[in-house]
């Protein structure tokens, strides 16, 4: 009986030694696949975490997916003209990750596009599933609102933030529609417009009218890859665009209604403009885009104005206080857009 019982005891004490010298063994082996990430130990059970500390410098390059990535800038603007590559991909093949701490909300899991948020409708097999946003009602405009939009098509530039200073010196927030650009200072200012309250809008990535209106397709893989670049700069899904050239134009005669079709099944509003500032045309003179703006507006109460943010538009740049001063005196207040704001859109073709 007794002899029974020491056995049964010194079983137990022979097991629970080889246990508590698993565990040790297990604690070793730990800490040592993981000397550098040891701070990111994860709460889970010891197991998982030579996997999970492998997957620490995966996720890290898609964060800094909008941090420096100089080689690229060299690249991006011979990219941006014509070639079919996606954003993404470059972005990615930078260095080490600084993690900027206002960095954009839950990053998408990988850089591909497919990762983003979930597919709500999208059906099986679509090339896009990230390229849904939930449609939202309309506001409806109160009469006696005087309400301006400003706009800003072609943008980002080294005119960016200028704007952006001008448009914070009068507390009025824009609406920027973008391009694909992607130097450093570009992706900066895509920040910037986020931070400061604006609104960022696809616009297109190459505007080669073109290309991008030959189809349907043609219009949605030139957009991702403006959502991406956004997307992946700054954190925002943009829900709005701007069509280049406008709704109507030369190119989309054919295409127009079914890129739109598909635009508006995705969830996606697209805003013209009842203003123009004629800051793109020949001949426009800074006066010309202050006397456009302001007398046109003032056939309306509800304005969205066009106006241009390219490297060379210097004169929109410096008539802006000018011109929110004017309007302001009118009695007008300024808003950005956003998809709850019911669009201004050209008729287009059947
Ligand atoms: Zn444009």
């Amino acid at each position: 009986m007794g002899n029974r019982r020491k056995t049964r005891h010194l079983r137990t004490v022979v097991l629970s030694m080889a246990v508590v010298g698993l565990f040790l063994l297990c604690v070793s082996i730990f800490y040592q696949g993981l000397l550098e990430p040891i701070a990111s130990a994860p709460a889970e059970s010891g197991g998982v975490s030579l996997p999970q500390a492998a997957s620490l410098p995966e996720s890290a390059p898609e964060q800094q997916a909008a941090s420096p990535a100089q080689r690229e800038e060299a690249s991006s603007a011979a990219a941006s003209m014509e070639a079919p590559a996606p954003s993404a991909p470059p972005a990615v093949s930078s260095e080490a990750p600084p993690p900027e701490s206002e960095a954009p909300p839950p990053p998408p899991s990988s850089a591909a596009p497919v990762s983003s948020p979930p597919p709500v409708s999208a059906p099986e097999g679509d090339p896009y599933p990230e390229l849904y946003v939930p449609r939202q009602e309309f506001v409806p405009h109160e009469p006696g609102d005087k309400v301006v939009y400003l706009t800003f098509d072609d943008g980002p530039s080294n005119l960016t933030i200028p704007v952006l200073d001008v448009l914070d010196k009068y507390g009025v927030k824009g609406t920027f529609f973008v391009v694909g650009k992607t130097s450093e200072a570009d992706k900066e200012a895509l920040r910037q417009t986020v931070q400061r309250g604006h609104t960022l809008a696809v616009h297109t990535y190459t505007h080669q009218y073109s290309e991008i209106y030959a189809s349907p397709e043609a219009y949605l893989s030139d957009f991702s890859r403006m959502r991406n670049l956004i997307y992946e700069t700054t954190g925002v899904e943009p829900a709005i665009y701007r069509y280049a050239g406008g709704s109507v134009n030369s190119y989309n005669k054919a295409t127009a209604r079914a890129i739109t079709d598909e635009m508006n099944r995705r969830g996606y509003v697209y805003y013209d403009w009842n203003v123009d500032s004629g800051d793109a045309q020949h001949g426009s003179t800074a006066e010309s885009i202050y006397q456009n703006v302001i007398s046109q507006t003032s056939k309306y109460e509800k304005a969205i104005v066009l106006m241009h943010n390219s490297s060379v538009k210097k004169d929109t740049l410096d008539q802006l206080p000018r011109i929110i001063e004017k309007l302001q005196e009118m009695g007008y207040r300024f808003a950005a857009l956003d998809p709850t704001v019911a669009p201004i859109n050209f008729r287009l073709p059947d």
